[in-house]
This record gives structure tokens, C-alpha cells and sequence, in this order.
């Protein structure tokens, strides 16, 4: 993991799609030690931060991607996101070792960015519309979360970084757009 300041605000260098630990499937982790809060905290910095400094809308950070091999991602409360219609991300939840129970087989485009991606890059990739996760928050608890639509598809996103699978695997078309 490498760290360096944005804005005044120690953040994680974001790895490209291209790297060989985002190839890898991520272990599940079991307890935390303070030093793991800590970069858990960076984490969720470095999502809030490379939105602002970038102006992009990126909303959520998988662990491998800032080359922590763990089964964890972080994500912008999207309901609160779109309820106020926020620029910058509002509220940031932990999701520890998720795992899709239940998936419909209704599937739904979803155009992804990823910030492992090249700026303007996206691809289209087909998602399920609706989903159930089962995950463990912060506190250790097992929490059991029903998404649809957008929520759904950044789950599936994370999840497959997780994996080793990138959005670019799944696409049925990438696009390349320059602002
Ligand atoms: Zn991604």
C-alpha cells in the first residue's frame, strides 16, 4: 500500500486495472487491530477525496484496489446520495467479507467507471437488478442488506474485485469519452 497527500489528507495510491493484485482473490478477514481501522480510515478518505480533486463520481473502493488483499469494500450511502442530491460523497459505510445469497436473474445495464480505470474510460456491463447480500459491519455484526438498480450493480462490482474480476472482464462494451 502506498500513501501519499491530497488536499492536506493522507490517501492510498489507487492501483490500475492492470495490476496483478487486483487478478488475485482476497482473503476474508477476521479481527481487526487498530492499525487495520487506520487504513480502513485512509480508504474511506481516499474515496471522498479522488471525487473532489478529480470531480469524478466514483462511489465506492474495493481493498484490493488500493492493494489490500482483504474481503472488504467501502460505499457511499446511495439513498442519502441521491436524496440530496449531494456533488460529494455524504456518508461512507464498511461492507467486511460480503457475499451475495441471492441474485435475480433479471438482468440490467449498468455503464460502470472504476477508479482503477483510465480517466473517461466505462464500460457497459449486464447486472442483476436485484440482489441480497449478507456482510459484517464494523461492529462484527452480520447484517443482511436487500439492493436494486444502481446499489445492486456497485455491489456486484465490489464483489467481483474481491474476486479478481474486473468490470472490463464483463463488458459487452467500453466507453471511451473525453470530457
Ligand atoms: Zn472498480
Amino acid at each position: 500500500m502506498q500513501k501519499y497527500l491530497l488536499n492536506g489528507f493522507e490517501v492510498f495510491k489507487v492501483l490500475p486495472i492492470s495490476h496483478e493484485i487486483l487478478r488475485k482473490k482476497s482473503h476474508e478477514y477476521y479481527n481487526f487491530t487498530n492499525k487495520e481501522e487506520d487504513i480502513l480510515s485512509i480508504m474511506v478518505d481516499t474515496l471522498r477525496l479522488y471525487n473532489k480533486v478529480h470531480k469524478i463520481d466514483a462511489l465506492a473502493l474495493a481493498a484490493p484496489q488500493i492493494g489490500w488483499e482483504k474481503r472488504l469494500f467501502v460505499c457511499a450511502d446511495i439513498d442519502l446520495q441521491y436524496r440530496k442530491k449531494a456533488k460529494y460523497i455524504q456518508k461512507v459505510d464498511v461492507y467486511l467479507n460480503p457475499q451475495i445469497i441471492k441474485k435475480s436473474n433479471d438482468l440490467i445495464k449498468s455503464d460502470e467507471f472504476c477508479l482503477s480505470f483510465p480517466p473517461n474510460k466505462m464500460v457497459c456491463v449486464m447486472r442483476s437488478n436485484k440482489i441480497v447480500m449478507k456482510y459484517y459491519n464494523l461492529l462484527g455484526i452480520e447484517m443482511v442488506v436487500e439492493a436494486e438498480g444502481l446499489q445492486a450493480c456497485i455491489y456486484q462490482h465490489e464483489i467481483d474485485h474481491l474476486d479478481g474480476i474486473s468490470a472490463l472482464d464483463k463488458a459487452t462494451s467500453i466507453i471511451d469519452s473525453q470530457q
